[in-house]
């Protein structure tokens, strides 16, 4: 457990050792949202803790303020059976930060599982991953001191901590692992866009990381996705958004499960 060894940081309940199990935040079935399986049915295991703080995070019981069960990772496979899929995507909070992530990825593997494995790039651990979904962050996550987590007043008042804040900015990037996550695995680097001021530093981020890597990044496995976590938000930045991806050649992605349901938990 790297970033919140102690258990009880990470606002954990049930088994408390943690050798062979994984703080999980859900497990579910329901239709890839984003990248290119968008669309394909999939079974969801979002592991709690992350080594950055997003201000936009969509996942924010993963990381703001984690809550999980421990479940050993036999559980985690018997709950994966239970439902009809090919496919699992391991996500969070950021999985790779997890020792226990390696395991379980062998594990189903060795079931035929097709995985994919959604990162924020900081980490690369050796796994059988068939789609590292890759989500490199930009300098527009980083939250300032007056922004609160979810960009609405947080019922408890709290604001963003500065030192959260501070680490985010010195962790987010971190171009060794990125280059060999795209070396090691079949790769799609994904780039939550808040608006057009994004793209200078996406396209020089993608050349960084077309130096650092011995593996070809083709402008199709760059895409670009919506920030928005509501339709409502979603209505002010897709279509801005999909006429950037057009003008320099990138891949578009939607979020389904916002488009769907609106980001309701389990979708
Ligand atoms: S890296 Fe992902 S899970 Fe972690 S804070 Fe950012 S958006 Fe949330």
């Amino acid at each position: 457990m790297p970033v919140d060894a102690d258990p009880d940081d990470l606002g954990g309940a049930g088994v408390a050792d943690t050798e062979d199990a994984l703080p999980i935040n859900e497990l579910f079935h329901s239709l890839q949202g984003e990248g290119r399986l968008a669309g394909v049915p999939s079974v969801f295991v979002r592991t709690s803790g992350c080594n950055l703080r997003c201000w936009f995070c969509d996942s924010y019981r993963t990381s703001w303020e984690p809550a999980h069960a421990w479940l050993d990772l036999t559980e985690v496979v018997a709950e994966i059976e239970r439902h009809d899929a090919d496919h699992v995507v391991l996500t969070g909070g950021e999985p790779l930060v997890h020792d226990e992530s390696v395991p379980l990825l062998e594990r189903l593997d060795a079931a035929g599982y097709h995985t994919t494995v959604e990162t924020n790039g900081t980490i690369h651990r050796d796994a059988p991953i068939d789609l590292a979904s890759v989500s490199p962050k930009l300098s527009s996550s980083t939250p300032s001191a007056d922004l609160v987590a979810d960009g609405t007043p947080r019922s408890d008042g709290k604001s963003v901590d500065s030192a959260a804040a501070e680490r985010h900015e010195a962790e987010r990037l971190d171009l060794n692992a990125l280059a060999r996550l795209v070396e090691d695995y079949d790769t799609q680097l994904k780039f939550v866009v808040t608006g057009p001021d994004d793209l200078p530093e996406i396209d020089r981020l993608v050349e960084r990381v077309r130096d650092a890597a011995s593996a070809t990044v083709a402008d199709a496995d760059v895409l670009l996705m919506p920030e928005g976590t509501t339709r409502e938000a979603l209505d002010a930045t897709r279509e801005t958004v999909a006429e950037l991806a057009l003008d320099r050649g990138y891949r578009y992605t939607p979020r389904l499960h916002v488009d769907l349901w609106n980001d309701a938990p389990g979708t």
